[in-house]
């Protein structure tokens, strides 16, 4: 479908609910704001069917939905950064992953970083990408079996699989084969495309799982992703504005394209060439850099509350549907405007297939 029939029919779908504005989206046009500082002052999404557009890294999503801060199986973490929401593919794939995850013995289930923000876009700190609802950050921390108060969400330390201050080795102390099973099962679901991981993890796969191989392909090596694990869902089928990467090359990746990582070019600083003219400071990405929906999406009225986009638990049932369970979330939370730390390091080159 091209660009101006996927304009049409947001727009369509977005005016069945009375909320495209275009004189609000010539606005924010208009400004010249970053787009982070638009898509990250977002509290509640466009309401629209689901739709994601454009990259992973460069792109937004109208229709996510948040999971709630609690449910049976799992917990969302650092709430004041407002990130719980996703595709509702994504959000379904989650509770499905979080009860999978205590089968395997993971504790009572799993501990859920960043998704996305609610309209999806750049965000001012941390991640690259999580820009269209199909990317999850998941704890190596199991979730405690009381639920932590919000505060506890916000504090909690990340808890690296390394050993500190030594080049790329997972520590065993921490590190157990129910990791590398919740890992692996991650991967084996249809709809995941990639796992990331940091490459020391990678490597500890490839040289201990037992199991069928095939699924450790979509484990990817990239920096950082040693104290979480990253879950990238391919396009959902008919989401036409999504634009697909490509596939993961065939194979187990336990190759030349791990080996990459354990050399020091990945690590080394860039070559500066003392005649060169200082590099001008990259520019932000604009509105304009990103699909033409996105500028609809920014403008297109929300919900009343987040109560009325939060996905149901159990049994993947929809917002609106009122055979909903007892999970539902509370009132939105706070933003504090805490200080967030970038979690995930901005990559240099990359090898093929990242
Ligand atoms: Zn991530």
């Amino acid at each position: 479908m091209s660009l101006p029939d996927t304009c049409r029919r947001l727009t369509a779908s977005l005016m069945l609910v009375g909320a495209f504005s275009s004189l609000a989206a010539d606005a924010a046009l208009a400004e010249g704001r970053p787009a982070k500082e638009l898509f990250g002052g977002m509290a509640l999404p466009a309401k629209a069917a689901p739709s994601p557009y454009g990259s992973y890294a460069k792109g937004c999503i109208a229709g996510a939905v948040a999971i709630p801060t609690d449910g049976p199986t799992w917990q969302a973490m650092r709430l004041s950064r407002n990130r719980r929401w996703g595709h509702p593919e994504m959000i379904a794939l989650l509770e499905r992953f979080s009860k999978d995850a205590v089968r395997l013995g993971w504790g009572s289930g799993i501990l859920i970083g960043d998704i996305s923000q609610p309209r999806g876009g750049p965000m001012l700190s941390g991640h690259a990408s999580h820009q269209i609802g199909l990317d999850a950050d998941i704890w190596f921390t199991p979730k405690p079996a009381n639920p932590l108060s919000p505060q506890q969400r916000e504090d909690m330390p990340f808890t690296s699989m390394l050993v500190p201050d030594k080049f790329l080795t997972v520590d065993k102390r921490l590190w157990t084969n129910t990791h590398a099973r919740l890992v692996v099962q991650a991967a084996s679901y249809p709809q995941v495309e990639r796992i990331f991981v940091n490459p020391a993890i990678k490597k500890k796969l490839c040289d201990t799982w037992t199991g069928d191989r095939a699924v450790l392909g979509k484990i990817r090596p990239i920096y950082g992703h040693d104290a979480h694990f990253h879950i990238r869902m391919r396009c959902p089928e008919g989401a036409s504005g999504c634009k697909p990467q490509a596939a993961v090359p065939p194979g187990d990746g336990c190759d030349k394209s791990l080996a990459w990582w354990f050399t020091k070019e990945p690590w080394a600083a860039p070559k500066k060439d003392p005649d060169a003219k200082p590099a001008p400071k990259p520019r932000a990405m604009q509105i304009s850099d990103l699909p033409k929906a996105c500028a609809m999406v920014l403008d297109a009225r929300g919900p009343a509350s987040e109560f009325e986009v939060t996905y149901r638990a159990s049994g993947g049932i929809m917002p609106g549907n009122s055979a909903a369970s007892a999970f539902v979330a509370p009132a939105p939370a706070q933003q504090t405007g805490f200080e967030i730390p970038a979690v995930v390091p901005v990559p240099a080159p990359r090898p093929a297939g990242w």
